[in-house]
């Protein structure tokens, strides 16, 4: 098995977890119900999109 050659340093490892995101890049908080929502898209909790109920509860 390969062995990494020298050891990651821990400014080298922060840096690399910059990446880990806590949510999914594109989540907005819905204009409705402020639940967190995909941009662009119709909320998943309340059916509204700009504004508006797009699907009856
Ligand atoms: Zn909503």
């Amino acid at each position: 098995m390969a062995v990494p050659f020298r050891k990651t340093s821990k400014s080298r490892r922060d840096k690399r977890r910059t990446h880990f995101k806590l949510v999914v890049p594109g989540m907005v908080k819905c204009e409705n119900c402020g639940e967190s929502k995909l941009s662009h898209r119709v909320c998943g909790t309340c059916g509204h999109y700009k504004s508006r109920e797009i699907i009856k509860q």
